[in-house]
């Protein structure tokens, strides 16, 4: 996207402010999508947890995705935003049995990731089939918060555990229709993922009535200059011979199933900031926006650099600034970064803000949460009104004291 278009969004509908690039998501979508052309069969679930705006939900239903849900909220958006139950893959963790059964209600696949509720759930509903999600193990990246395969992650069951999930198909006669594993964001090596894939596709013959095999997500994207991405076509081509490998010794084609969410929607995403105040300390220049971490959380949760862009004055010289928000807490979004230079006033935008950043936006310090704009066919659409004082007020309540 044009840096003037972002300077001009900043302009007509005020900072703090989140824009999506609707080409790039589009383009990223076909790009995974192309990579697997070969198969005959390939499923692309959003996973909507990553930005859940309906429209953009919407944008991916022209596409032909589907939706990953983790929650029955996320169901039911999915369900407003028009996708058919058919489409949409529920894949909580933690949740209770009741959730379980409304989702399975609305007709939505369900995916099971322990063996409590499996055995419960296929007592009561033995002719609802049911994907499980598989632990293979594997520690995918290189950050502990964000790699759930490995040995005491609360995600999916054990691949130990197979003895048992045979003896609650047995008992209860359900049917497992699909496995799936999610091995965590970010993974740096396509090996890995083919590895926990061997795991999968070994698992996977235990079970005869699969109609599909759903290989999660964790595809990496760049955030900062140098930063390695997952080389989605060499995956493709690794991953399709494989894949096809397996549908013949299994005697059936397959659906191979994905469910991206950074992948398709991070670099589509821009977060335009306003600079309040800067602030010269004896060693340090503080840039200080109009927002802070109830707004864009990754860079403290996670260490996540988001690149960081001067869109005022593109052409300034370069400086080193330490850029923070204006929350009663500490909120650094970058540590002495080269920045070009910063007046107060100026828009900064920071890049990479598709994916887990409006979604996982509160109201922290009583702030409102931004509003949000799709860039589509050049034109600026608001997708979300910012927040106002009644948002902030709306459920509480004031009692007599
Ligand atoms: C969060 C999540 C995803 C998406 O992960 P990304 O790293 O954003 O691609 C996919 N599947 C499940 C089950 C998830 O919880």
């Amino acid at each position: 996207m044009e840096t003037n278009s972002l300077l001009q969004i900043a302009r007509d509908y005020g900072s703090p402010i989140y824009v999506y690039d609707a080409e790039k998501i589009v383009s990223q979508y076909k790009r995974l999508h192309t990579a697997f052309n070969k198969v005959k069969q390939v499923k692309i679930n959003y996973a909507v947890k990553a930005l859940s705006n309906i429209s953009i939900l919407k944008l991916m239903n022209t596409l032909g995705s589907g939706l990953d849900t983790v929650s029955i909220q996320e169901v039911q958006l999915g369900l407003k935003a028009g996708f058919l139950p058919e489409q949409i893959i529920y894949t909580p963790n933690g949740v209770s049995l009741d959730e379980i059964e409304k989702a399975a209600a609305l007709g939505v696949q369900i995916n099971i990731d322990n063996l409590s509720i499996l055995e419960q759930f296929g007592t009561k509903h033995p002719k609802t089939p049911v994907c499980i999600r598989i632990n293979p193990h594997v520690m995918a990246g290189g950050n502990t918060n964000i790699s759930v395969g490995h040995i005491d992650s609360k995600f999916g069951i054990s691949i130990h555990q197979i003895p048992h999930i045979l003896r609650i198909v047995e008992n209860t006669n359900m049917t497992i229709n699909g496995i799936h594993m999610h091995t965590g964001s970010d993974i740096l090596d396509i090996d890995v993922f083919l590895y926990a894939s061997e795991i999968l596709f070994e698992t996977a013959k235990n079970f005869k009535n699969l109609d599909f095999i759903d290989f999660g997500s964790g595809f990496k994207v760049p955030y900062k200059p140098g930063d390695i991405e997952t080389d989605i076509e060499e995956f493709g081509k690794k991953l399709t011979n494989r894949f096809n490998e397996f549908c013949k010794e299994y005697g059936k084609n397959l659906t191979l199933a994905f469910e991206p969410g950074k992948f398709l929607v991070s670099e589509a995403g821009y977060f335009l900031t306003k600079v309040n105040v800067v602030k010269q300390t004896t060693s340090t220049v503080f840039a200080q926006v109009d927002s802070g971490f109830n707004h864009l959380i990754r860079p403290m949760l996670y260490g996540s650099q988001h690149e960081i862009v001067n869109i005022s004055n593109p052409k300034g010289r370069e400086r080193f600034y330490s850029v923070v928000g204006y929350i009663c807490e500490t909120d650094t979004f970058a540590n002495n970064r080269r920045i070009n230079e910063i007046t107060e006033g100026d828009i900064l935008a920071f890049k990479n803000a598709g994916a887990y950043c409006y979604s996982m936006a509160s109201n922290y310090n009583s702030r409102y949460r931004p509003a949000e704009i799709l860039w589509h066919n050049n034109e600026a659409k608001l997708i979300r009104k910012r927040e106002t004082f009644d948002d902030i007020i709306k459920n509480q309540i004031e009692i007599d004291l």
